[in-house]
């Protein structure tokens, strides 16, 4: 298969984890026989250092015109503590997902059996736990009328949706849960927020079309409580942009760490594949942010925007086997791990490359005696 993939990077610790998430795909390229064309373009606090702009109009051009993307991260701390800044790393991410048309957010939360005690939650309460969450990602408060009045005493944020915003979203997550345990579950505030009767008037129409899927309905805050209390009561989750933002970070902490959830954003053409976590200015360029989501992000990119499911499913089983072999980076490490076993960003790439070789040269026995 010949593909074309952007690697943008973005800033602080994104540059460290896409550089060992492009070499997974680099490597995938070489054990199955794809050729996969890489070039890389600029985003966020450096794209503005550079240009001025966040998002500069020649990596735009070159988002539109390839396959998929592997993203790392924008922010930098200039910002954060700076909010009165006008032009700001986040706004290229914002512009870049609207204008690719990418309206939809896939969260997986799979929990590696490996990482049960790394979790602040109970092992028994998170065993088994697989959710797969649809975040809406083009309406909401970030996109709604905002400003202040009052001469700047009081500040506004208009929570917006559109029936088709929500309709084209509540069907992708009705076709995943086809592929899984049947049962959505969407996540609003209808008793209280306009918008929010809206989402569920629509997600409760977009359901007769798939009668054999469960539907329920749940309030944020309940959501919010039964995701720790219960997490292997949900299957697909689904909701609007802001509620989907807090509930995915939530959920992190059932798979132990921010450095282990991937993440893609699609639409109806080029898909964005990203970790969850952002720039990390605590831990930028000391080498030990873990690179597990980003590789995880390429299993993603693999999957859904190419469909090579043997090659994404070999990324997923070269992590399952390191983390089974001890391996660790220091975010992922408890008193049990021993110390030669914790790894830096680069070590833990390299150590996924050597897994990756194994398992397919594995696959390709099975699939040789197979055809005997
Ligand atoms: P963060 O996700 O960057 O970090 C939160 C905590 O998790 C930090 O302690 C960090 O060290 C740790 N962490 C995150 N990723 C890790 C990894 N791969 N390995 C090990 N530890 C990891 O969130 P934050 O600190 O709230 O934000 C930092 C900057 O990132 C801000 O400027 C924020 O605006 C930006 N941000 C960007 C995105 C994005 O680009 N999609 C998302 C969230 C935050």
């Amino acid at each position: 298969m010949e593909k074309k993939i952007i690697i943008l990077p973005g800033d602080g610790i994104g540059k460290e984890v896409t550089t060992e998430g492009k070499k997974v795909l680099e490597k995938i390229a070489g054990l199955f026989n794809h050729q996969f064309e890489f070039d890389s373009a600029t985003i966020g606090h450096d794209a503005i250092e550079a240009t001025g702009n966040p998002l500069p109009d020649e990596t735009l051009t070159k988002l539109k015109n390839c396959d998929a993307i592997l993203f790392g991260a924008v922010g930098h701390p200039k910002y954060d503590n700076d909010p009165t800044l006008k032009v700001r790393p986040e706004q290229g991410l914002l512009k870049m997902r609207k204008e690719l048309g990418l309206y939809a957010n896939l969260r997986p939360i799979k929990l590696f059996d490996e990482l049960l005690e790394a979790s602040s939650i109970k092992p028994e309460i998170l065993k088994g736990s697989d959710i797969l969450f649809f975040r809406e990602l083009t309406g909401d408060v970030y996109f709604g009328e905002k400003g202040r009045k009052d001469e700047g005493k009081t500040a506004y944020d208009l929570m917006i949706y559109q029936k088709y915003e929500i309709e084209r979203i509540a069907h992708k997550a009705f076709q995943a849960a086809r592929t899984r345990k049947k049962k959505v579950t969407s996540v609003d505030k209808a008793n209280v927020l306009e918008s929010s009767r809206l989402w569920r008037e629509v997600v409760n129409e977009v359901s007769k079309h798939y009668p054999d899927i469960t539907l329920e309905h749940q309030f944020i805050d309940a959501a919010a409580m039964k995701l720790i209390q219960n997490p292997k009561s949900f299957d697909v989750v689904l909701t609007g942009n802001l509620f989907g933002d807090i509930l995915t970070d939530e959920a992190s902490q059932i798979a132990g760490s921010m450095g282990m959830l991937a993440s893609a954003s699609v639409g109806d053409k080029v898909g964005l594949y990203e970790p969850i976590h952002g720039s990390a200015h605590d831990i930028t360029g000391k080498g030990i942010a873990n690179p597990l989501a980003s590789i995880l992000s390429a299993a993603l990119l693999l999957d859904i925007s190419f469909g090579l499911k043997e090659e994404s499913d070999a990324v997923i089983k070269a992590v399952e086997a390191t983390l089974k072999a001890g391996y660790r980076t220091a975010d992922i490490a408890d008193s049990k791990t021993a110390k030669d076993k914790i790894l830096n960003t680069q070590q833990m790439g390299t150590q996924i490359l050597n897994e990756l070789k194994k398992v397919a040269s594995y696959q390709t026995s099975v699939a040789s005696n197979g055809n005997q």
